[in-house]
């Protein structure tokens, strides 16, 4: 079978790393016809537009996107492809396992919990405004129609994986309006998923909890800011945005990117690691039904992390982003 997916290359070290992933998906037998779409500071540059229409259009037709790292202008006038993305293609639901690989140095062992991130509503919903000269107001909306579907979409995944436990992660006890209704809301999804374990958390203790002892927790869900930080906290958790990968689900399309940034400091010089990329490609790879390949590709990864000979020079090695691909291609025919 054929795919057509869209690639989002991405600026920095975007290029190199997704070219390692495609040569790497390819020698796992699965076949790809990428459209490359255009995104970020270079199509601000030439079409004024950090995220023009045909990129948009591409990946509504082919439902499904690969995107490496952008580079973000400050300042006005240019709005974020990431959160842009998200409203415009209603990818509500952020994916974000943080799992312990071995041969990555990280302060924990035997990490294994996701992070379910709402994508579309709280403080990214974008509504701003200056209340006076000096006074400006950020609105925070939390609605129960999209508090549900994230909440359906954690004990979902929970049952799909065989997870044990979904937590709500909320401020309830001082937000009592918005993670009022955020909790109620996921107290009533939790009723239809008796075979799944929940309980709640306020969002300072969690964050308390998850650099104590991560092993308590399993599938947290949360709100779009809470998520955010926590997605990350948890990153740290396994050794940093590197070497995690992530989601961006909706109805009608699915985006899967490397969290880190464009890494300018070491651009164009083969020397940055591709793993949270292919990682997230191994997650694209699985909602496409390409089960097999995506385990294998993530078994022959977690081979050349373990035996620590071909590792790039984040995780203290010598290689070059080519070489580490290389390796991983070396061992797709040897794990199972
Ligand atoms: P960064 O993640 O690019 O870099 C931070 C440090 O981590 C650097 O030392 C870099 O070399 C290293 N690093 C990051 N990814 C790496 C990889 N795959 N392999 C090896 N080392 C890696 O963060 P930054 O410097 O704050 O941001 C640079 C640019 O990236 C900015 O324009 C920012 O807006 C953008 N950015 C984009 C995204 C995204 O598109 N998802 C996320 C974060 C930052």
């Amino acid at each position: 079978m054929s795919y057509q997916v869209c690639l989002l290359s991405g600026d920095g070290i975007g290029p190199e790393i997704t070219s390692v992933v495609q040569d790497i998906i390819a020698a796992a037998g699965v076949t790809i016809e990428w459209i490359p779409c255009e995104a970020g500071l270079s199509a601000f540059e030439k079409h004024g537009d950090p995220l023009p229409q045909e990129t948009l259009d591409n990946i509504r037709r082919t439902k499904i996107a690969l995107k490496g790292p952008l580079a973000t202008a400050s300042g006005t006038g240019f709005r974020s492809v990431n959160v842009s993305l998200r409203k415009e293609l209603q990818l509500y639901a952020n994916y974000r396992p943080a799992k312990s690989l071995k041969g990555v140095p990280a302060p924990f062992k035997d990490v294994d919990l996701i992070v379910v991130r709402e994508n579309t509503e709280g403080l990214y919903s974008g509504l701003e405004h200056t209340v006076i000269p000096g006074v400006v107001e950020s609105l925070r909306v939390i609605t129960e129609t999209g508090s549900r579907r994230i909440a359906k979409f954690a004990f979902d995944t929970a049952r799909s994986l065989g997870r044990k436990r979904v937590t709500c992660i909320h401020k309830a006890n001082i937000l009592k309006l918005s993670d009022g209704l955020f909790l109620d809301t996921c107290n009533k999804v939790a009723k239809d998923y008796p075979d799944i374990e929940y309980d709640d958390c306020i969002v300072d203790a969690a964050a308390m909890k998850m650099v104590l002892n991560p092993h308590q927790f399993d599938v947290l869900v949360m709100e779009n800011l809470f998520g955010d930080i926590l997605s990350d906290l948890a990153s740290g958790l396994v050794g940093g945005l590197g070497v995690t990968p992530s989601g961006n689900l909706g109805t009608d399309a699915a985006v899967f990117e490397a969290v880190h940034g464009t890494a300018p400091d070491i651009a164009g010089k083969n020397l940055a690691n591709p793993t949270a990329l292919l990682l997230s490609a191994t997650m694209m790879l699985k909602h496409m039904g390409e089960t097999e390949a995506g385990k294998k590709i993530e078994a022959s990864l977690f081979a050349v992390l373990e035996e620590g000979k071909t590792l790039t020079g984040d995780l203290q090695g010598s290689a070059s982003t080519t070489e580490f691909g290389e390796a991983i291609i070396a061992k797709l025919d040897t794990v199972s």
